[in-house]
């Protein structure tokens, strides 16, 4: 069983006390500090929760899906019990008054929430380098990053520390750091987890997502916190997500490999890697086709315009009034408060991306930029529908990232290198799909994820799919 059935299970059934596993949380994160994943935690607040549960009936109890379950939360996930910084100065030291859907329903289900857990600022960037407070170090290296933009709940549950957490996607923020820490990483179609309490990015593509050790560690999670929620109008009227009994085989399913995402050049060990995943398919008795989507190489250049289009128009609003500290510049006029609050809050990549964004948005470039990106959006999500539509293929497998895990330091003066990163993560976000990573081999240590891509909602199928490829892997073995 995994992780996160099993501490529940023991916490439900009284074998485990909630109390007992926080202290054991506690001291995993005091240990995890060289890793600086962690940005707010405290044993107080931990125990807090553990006692609560505990104080419960055992019928109360047993009605709790994570009873006991401890998970991190990705630092722009809003709680009241601590602060949420985004691992910004302009939030320094922001507590909000409501919590996020996802905390009332991780709560609801008994989970204690360990951590907030660094990421880069405003989730904007792929290694988790851009953070006012300090990168976050590979639990396996720590000379190399662990992706990002939710590096820091992908290293802490790779760590071992929880077994699950939550990040965040806008284009491959979970997915990504999850192939590179060898975690499963879940990015659930848009619209299927309430964003009400998600600190706004990208809002037509920001999605909460979920890390776990194993697929069932991490889709225990995510059936918690999906679901419609009245307080965010584009999350789905669906109900919580139902899981499938997982699969042994992979009987009856066709896996398009598009031939995109396999380019020439690609990485000798990652695609070792997912031709060992494309025989486990094989031997599982699924079918394999080679399907195109050929629209592909527009992906990272249509994203990033949407991306910081988007994000232009929802950094707005910290403006030195309503949020963080306010710094009034000189001159004392509302200008200058805006110059100077905003200037010395945000770090180098986020007036980066408010530059791009104003820039696309402006009046004499909007046609040229943000409307053209807005119509290949469309042509990419065309390509999507018509492999599943037209060409009955259930899912699709790549590599979740073109390289492994690569050094501190290689992109962060290069930031097209660094977007190149999401290569084969953000056309998904684009077409609004769900998908997953899953650890499927190693290159001299380091971990190499295989991505699934399913139609839009079709999760259940997608994870129990995973969990039949996920039995069938050595994900420690080393490929060559
Ligand atoms: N790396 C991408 C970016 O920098 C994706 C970020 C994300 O998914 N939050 O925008």
């Amino acid at each position: 069983m995994s992780d996160v059935g099993f501490v529940a299970a023991a916490v439900r059934e009284g074998r485990t006390s909630a109390d007992s596993v926080a202290r054991e949380v506690g001291r995993r994160l005091t240990r995890s500090a060289p890793l600086n994943a962690t940005l707010d935690w405290s044993q107080a607040i931990l125990d807090r929760q553990a006692t609560r549960l505990d104080a419960m009936s055992a019928t109360q109890r047993a009605a709790r899906p994570l009873a006991g379950v401890p998970i991190a939360l990705k630092d722009n996930i809003v709680t009241t019990d601590q602060p949420t910084t985004c691992a910004s100065r302009i939030l320094e030291g922001y507590v909000s008054p409501y919590d996020a859907t996802v905390v009332t329903r991780l709560r609801a289900a008994g989970a204690l929430i360990a951590s907030k857990t660094n990421l880069d600022e405003f989730a904007m960037g792929s290694s988790t380098e851009h953070s006012c407070r300090g990168r976050v170090h590979h639990p396996l290296d720590p000379a190399r990053v662990p992706g990002g933009s939710s590096g820091g709940s992908a290293a802490l549950v790779a760590a071992g520390v929880v077994p699950a957490a939550l990040g965040s996607e806008t284009g491959g923020s979970v997915r990504q750091p999850a192939s590179f820490c060898g975690v499963v990483g879940i990015k659930p179609s848009y619209g299927r987890v309430s964003r009400y309490g998600l600190v706004a990015f990208g809002s037509s593509l920001d999605q909460i997502s979920v890390f776990g050790r194993t697929v069932d560690d991490a889709s225990r999670v995510l059936a918690v916190i999906s679901g419609h929620d009245e307080h965010d109008a584009t999350s789905a009227p669906l109900p919580p997500l139902v899981l499938e009994t997982p699969r042994r085989d992979l009987r009856g399913i066709t896996v398009g490999l598009p031939r995109e995402y396999f380019p020439t050049d690609l990485d000798g060990a990652v695609r070792a890697a997912l031709d060992q995943v494309r025989d486990r398919v094989r031997d599982l008795g699924g079918t394999i086709r080679e399907v195109s989507l050929p629209h592909t190489r527009y992906a990272v250049p249509t994203y990033y315009i949407v991306a910081p289009a988007e994000a232009a128009a929802n950094l707005a609003r910290f403006d030195g009034v309503r949020y963080g500290p306010r710094r009034v510049g000189a001159g004392g006029d509302v200008e200058a408060l805006y110059r100077a609050t905003r200037g010395q809050g945000f770090g180098a990549e986020v007036r980066r991306r408010i530059l791009i964004g104003t820039y696309v948005l402006s009046s004499g470039y909007y046609d040229a930029y943000y409307r053209k990106a807005q119509q290949v959006r469309a042509l990419l999500a065309d390509d999507f529908r018509r492999v599943f539509e037209e060409q009955a293929v259930d899912m699709l497998l790549t590599p979740t990232t073109p390289t492994p895990a690569f050094r501190a330091g290689e992109k962060t003066d290069d930031p097209v290198a660094m977007y190149l990163a999401d290569i084969f993560t953000c056309s998904i976000n684009l077409a609004a799909l769900p998908a997953i990573s899953i650890p499927a081999g190693r290159s001299n240590g380091l971990p190499i994820g295989a991505q699934l891509v399913a139609p839009m909602f079709a999760e259940a199928r997608m994870l129990s799919a995973a969990a039949a490829l996920e039995a069938a892997l050595d994900p420690t073995r080393e490929v060559r």
